[in-house]
């Protein structure tokens, strides 16, 4: 399985730097996890394969350029953009994005050819297919519904688990898997901010190291993201005094493959 943290941010000579600023996730090239960056960092290659999105949760950082996405593909579709997520981030993207105010209601439109966009609802615990991988949604503990992931392909396994604070049920699934390749998780803000940290619903390094005592598979890659750009060299250092074993950031642009 190969995965990238696709960039969201332009330096001053107009190259992809380093921070985050908005979460997507490609898969084989042809799924993405979550779209805050989709209309903007996928190559053309990607843009022609990738017609399934799954949305762990609506905040802007995680469906930003999905209306953009849809817009610049609107003419040339050939079957419509599946959005895999929640019954319940279904109804707050379409009352909250697609809603003929902030972006037409793409669910509801159809080019010559087809629909150009329509809803895969999910349901927690229950494994579904999205393309050529099995996945399975577990919620985690942020302040708006939100998912973490457990994605395969029949031979890998890697967890993800989106926008979180300290959380239970995620790390038990993790925990019955027979393998786990990789984890990606985040990490957001600097441990001096446990308290923002908390009432936000997201992990400092600290937080992440006492939850990764949860975690009993061993000798995974463990890999970093969600790291807040104006704290990402803080945060850096953090993760690196954790001391753990295959624990490094995630870098943005960078195929990552088990
Ligand atoms: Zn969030
Ligand atoms: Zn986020």
């Amino acid at each position: 399985m190969k995965i990238k943290l696709l960039p969201s941010t332009i330096d001053a000579e107009g190259r992809a730097s380093p921070e985050q600023r908005l979460s997507c996730f490609v898969v084989d090239g042809r799924v993405c996890i979550d779209a805050g960056s989709i209309a903007i960092g996928l190559t053309e290659e990607e843009r022609g394969a990738v017609r399934d999105v799954i949305i762990t949760h609506p905040h802007m950082d995680h469906v930003a350029t999905l209306p953009i996405f849809i817009d610049d593909l609107f003419a040339t579709l050939e079957q419509p953009v599946r959005v895999h997520a929640t019954e319940e981030v279904i109804h707050l993207i379409e009352r909250d994005i697609f809603n003929w105010t902030v972006y037409p209601r793409f669910s509801e439109l159809k080019n010559e050819k087809t629909p150009v966009m329509s809803y895969v609802p999910f349901r927690h615990g229950e494994e579904f297919r999205v393309a050529h991988l099995s996945v399975t949604a577990i919620p985690v503990n942020h302040i708006v519904p939100t998912v973490g992931l457990i994605i395969r392909d029949g031979r890998t396994a890697v967890g993800f688990s989106s926008d979180t604070a300290a959380t239970e049920e995620f790390w038990q699934a993790l925990n019955r898997l027979g393998r786990l390749d990789a984890l990606l998780v985040e990490a957001s803000f600097p441990n001096s901010m446990a308290r923002l940290a908390e009432v936000s619903g997201h992990l400092t390094p600290d937080a992440l190291g006492r939850e990764l005592l949860k975690l009993r598979h061993n000798h995974l890659d463990i890999l970093a993201m969600h790291l807040k750009p104006s704290y990402r060299r803080v945060l850096v250092k953090e993760l690196e005094a954790l001391s753990i074993p295959n624990l490094r950031t995630m870098e943005a642009g960078h195929d990552y493959v088990w």
